[in-house]
């Protein structure tokens, strides 16, 4: 799944991926279902934060709220 988000993030320009985000984290949501991060904005529980920027920088953004965490 982050290889696939490296891949988008990647090849499709920033403002078309601002754009369309909340399509994006939709189609990611299930795939971070679960317990292990819990997000300060939205409150709800994920197994993992979504990769964000150039370098795919891991637990960066929520899947919900897509609040980003702190560096
Ligand atoms: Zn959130």
């Amino acid at each position: 799944m982050n290889r696939l988000i490296k891949f988008f993030v990647r090849r499709i320009p920033r403002p078309v991926l601002i754009r369309f985000s909340f399509i994006f984290a939709a189609l990611a949501r299930p795939f971070y279902f679960g317990s292990k991060v819990e997000c300060p904005i939205c409150q709800k529980h994920f197994s993992a934060f979504l990769p964000y920027g150039n370098q795919g920088c891991f637990n960066r953004l929520c899947p919900g709220s897509k609040y980003m965490t702190k560096i």
